[in-house]
């Protein structure tokens, strides 16, 4: 028999409820498959900034390196700086695990209502890969003569051919794994003449080691109108950094809410663990309420027992999600409903436990 070994890293905010959620239905489930999963929990974040100053332990991703997958909640402190908690956590594993793909898969989920009134359930099957290590946040930048009129900034995007490559291959590759084999390409190369130029090239030239694939360019501005107007013409999307960061939480709206999406960050040659988490952030507004979605998470680890080569158990725990939230008397109050995180997550269970 199997045994995995998860790290859980639940962060701040909601991040604890959801992942607590998250690792006992993960525990339901590996009861009905030919694996174990066991969990090592570390809390690292915001309260351990402010008693140690760093977000995580210096030998942090040491202590995780050899997990089989790191199943994260949220990062984010209303008292810590925003770039101390997402460079101080966050990016400090994804990146030096390597995790340059991350993938975000948007549907909208039986039983939920998308805010586009034109849209139904099929129309909506999208994919975004958002090229995860380099880009727009890639850390390259400084600022100068701070304080005096002369002030000045900058945050250079950089991109490398090698980068680009390797997520151009991912997101060509999972296209072709798709029914409808087809990718769109965000860009902004109208405007920005000399990274999203390379860019472009580079998608041309793996365009031609995948000529099954259907695939076109477009506009980040003019995706976002795409992406409400004709939905349908979409399937999988691949987008820098930035760009991909703000198109996935518009999918993820569209889709019906920010609770429910889900996130895989990849190491795809399985050098390192890959990290497993929600898109929505830490909400304190919500934190400690027993109202957090716990789908996002749930969902988030589908991917992951995907990427662990389960997918039998990956597709009963889809089966479990989609027949909870096609019952509106279980939906938490982001999605209009009065649910709470402890009875969505015993549906899902119950749910579980029935699939056959
Ligand atoms: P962060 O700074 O960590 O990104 P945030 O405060 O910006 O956190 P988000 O989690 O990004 O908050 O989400 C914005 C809002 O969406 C929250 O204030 C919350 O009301 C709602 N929300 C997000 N996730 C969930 C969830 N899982 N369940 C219910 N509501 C949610
Ligand atoms: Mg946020």
């Amino acid at each position: 028999m199997k045994a995995y070994r998860i790290a859980s890293i639940p962060g701040d905010g909601i991040g604890a409820e959801v992942v607590d959620a998250g690792v006992e239905v993960l525990q339901a489930l590996a009861g009905r498959e030919q694996f174990t999963i066991s969990f090592d929990r570390f809390d690292w974040g915001g309260e351990y900034y402010k008693k140690h100053g760093r977000m995580m332990p210096e030998d942090g991703r040491e202590q995780i390196r050899k997990h089989d997958a790191i199943l994260f909640g949220s990062a984010g402190h209303p008292d810590i700086p925003d770039h101390i908690t997402l460079w101080g956590l966050r990016l400090a594993i994804c990146q030096p695990f390597d995790q340059y793909a991350n993938v975000r898969p948007t549907r909208i989920l039986p039983g939920i209502t998308s805010p586009l009134r034109h849209v139904s359930g099929p129309e909506l099957d999208w994919v975004i890969v958002r090229e995860n290590s380099e880009g727009e946040y890639s850390g390259v930048g400084g600022r100068v003569h701070q304080g005096l009129p002369i002030e000045a900034a900058t945050d250079v995007s950089m991109m490398t051919r090698a980068g680009v490559t390797r997520i151009m291959r991912f997101a060509f590759k999972l296209a072709q794994s798709r029914p409808r084999k087809l990718l769109t390409v965000v860009t902004k190369s109208n405007a920005q003449r000399y990274a999203m130029v390379m860019w472009d090239e580079v998608a041309a030239e793996v365009a031609t080691e995948f000529p099954d694939v259907t695939w076109d360019k477009a506009i980040v501005d003019a995706m976002t109108m795409r992406m409400t107007l004709k939905p349908e013409t979409i399937d999988t999307v691949v987008a820098t950094n930035l760009h991909a960061d703000i198109l996935s939480d518009l999918a993820a709206a569209l889709a019906g809410s920010l609770g429910i999406a889900p996130t895989a960050n990849l190491n795809p040659e399985r050098e390192f663990p890959s990290m497993f988490e929600p898109i929505h952030g830490s909400a304190f507004d919500i934190m400690g309420k027993g109202i957090a979605n716990p789908i996002g998470t749930f969902w988030s680890a589908v991917l992951m027992l995907d990427h662990l080569g389960e997918q039998p158990a990956a597709a009963r725990l889809m089966r479990a999600i989609e027949r909870v939230t096609a019952d509106p008397s279980l939906h938490t109050p982001d999605l209009g409903g009065k649910a709470t995180t402890r009875q969505v997550t015993d549906a899902v269970i119950t749910a579980i436990l029935a699939d056959n």
